[in-house]
């Protein structure tokens, strides 16, 4: 059973928006008050959608942003995957001896 939402009804609280002050993003309408990030409760001035929830730019990246499994900060440059791990191409160079060793060694046990 899904919720039918009339085009003045918020979508997220699913209530009328025609007599309250309102805000229209992406063809969706918000109570202004409801027009806020998801996580941290701050108004948006631009905003993200992931799965329907908003976010701001803030937390988003930190929710949401792939991480670097070496120094543990989000990843907004190129983004480098070895053993589903993800890390920053800097990162990655400086550790690449160990993961290969890691490759070979499994490598190794397997066969
Ligand atoms: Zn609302
Ligand atoms: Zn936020
Ligand atoms: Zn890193």
């Amino acid at each position: 059973m899904s919720i039918v939402l009339g085009e003045d009804d918020c979508i997220v609280c699913t209530k009328s928006t025609l007599k309250q002050a309102r805000i229209k993003a992406s063809g969706k309408v918000y109570h202004e008050g409801c027009f806020v990030c998801t996580n941290c409760k701050n108004s948006l001035e631009s905003f993200f959608n992931v799965q329907g929830k908003l976010y701001c730019d803030d937390c988003e990246r930190n929710l949401f942003a792939k991480k670097c499994v070496k120094c543990s900060l989000a990843i907004e440059s190129t983004v480098v995957t070895a053993k589903g791990k993800t890390f920053h191409n800097d990162c990655f160079r400086c550790g690449g001896v160990s993961i290969i060793l890691y490759i070979l060694l499994k490598y190794k046990i397997n066969n």
